[in-house]
C-alpha cells in the first residue's frame, strides 16, 4: 500500500533564501531519504528570467491561458502577486501526492490561505529573513532586478511578513544550515507521524503483533 505524500507550503518574502533552502533539501533528501519530493511547478504570467526554463521553473502561460484554467478550476488556488498571476494545479499536485511523493508548494500568503482550507492537513512554513537589511542586500546580489523592482519587492516583503502567525512553522534563515536543519526536522516531523507509520510500517508491525513464537535455528 502507498503511504500518501505529504503536502507542505513554503512561503516568504523574495529574498528570504526560500528556493535555495529548497534545491538544498531536494538534493539531501534524494541521498538519504527512501521517499521522493517534488517541488510543485506553478503556472504564471510573468516573462521567464534568465536561466528559467518553461515547465520546470514554472509553466510561463499568457494571461488568457491562465484565465481559462481559472474558469476551468483547474488551480488548487491562484493570487495575483507583483501584477502577476501565479496558481497551483490541482491535477499535478494531487497525481504526486497519490504516487507517494511529499509536495512542496513554493507559494505566497494568498495561496496558502485557500490551500489550508482545501487541504486540512496541509503542512505549512513561513521563511524569514534575519533583517530588513540582509533582505534588501540578498535581493541585490540577484543581479536580476532593477532598483524600481527591488523597491517594490521591499514594500511586498512587508505585506508577506505581516501573516507570519498564520503558519505552522517558522524558520529565521539567518544561518542556511541551521535553516536546512529546521525545515529537514520539519518533514522528518509529518514523515514520522503514527498516521502515516502505520501505513510505512505496515509489515513490522504485523510481525511484531503476531503471536506466533519466533523460529530459532
Ligand atoms: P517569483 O516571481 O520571484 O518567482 O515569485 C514571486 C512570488 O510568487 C513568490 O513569493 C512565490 O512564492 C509566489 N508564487 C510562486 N508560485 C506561486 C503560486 O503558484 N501561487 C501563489 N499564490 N504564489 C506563487
Amino acid at each position: 500500500m502507498i503511504v500518501p505524500g505529504n503536502l507542505f507550503i513554503l512561503s516568504a518574502p523574495s529574498g528570504a533564501g526560500k528556493s535555495s533552502l529548497i534545491k538544498a533539501l531536494l538534493k539531501q533528501d534524494k541521498q538519504t531519504s527512501a521517499r521522493a519530493m517534488q517541488v510543485s511547478v506553478s503556472h504564471t504570467t510573468r516573462d521567464a528570467r534568465p536561466g528559467e526554463n518553461n515547465g520546470e521553473h514554472y509553466h510561463f502561460v499568457s494571461v488568457t491561458e491562465f484565465k481559462k484554467q481559472i474558469n476551468n478550476h483547474a488551480f488548487y488556488e491562484y493570487a495575483e502577486v507583483f501584477g502577476n498571476y501565479y496558481g497551483t494545479s490541482a491535477a499535478a499536485i494531487d497525481a504526486q501526492l497519490a504516487q507517494g511523493i511529499d509536495v512542496f508548494l513554493d507559494i505566497d500568503w494568498q495561496g496558502a490561505q485557500q490551500v489550508r482550507m482545501k487541504k486540512p492537513n496541509v503542512t505549512t512554513i513561513f521563511i524569514s529573513p534575519p533583517s530588513k537589511e540582509e533582505l534588501e542586500s540578498r535581493l541585490r546580489s540577484r543581479g536580476q532586478d532593477s532598483d524600481e523592482v527591488i523597491a517594490s519587492r521591499m514594500a511586498q516583503s512587508q505585506a508577506e511578513c505581516s501573516h507570519y502567525h498564520e503558519f505552522d512553522y517558522i524558520i529565521v534563515n539567518d544561518n542556511f544550515d541551521q535553516a536546512l536543519l529546521d525545515l529537514t526536522t520539519v518533514v522528518n516531523n509529518q514523515r514520522l507521524k503514527c498516521r502515516q507509520q502505520t501505513i510505512a510500517q505496515q509489515e513490522l508491525f504485523s510481525t511484531l503483533l503476531n503471536n506466533e513464537a519466533t523460529k530459532t535455528a
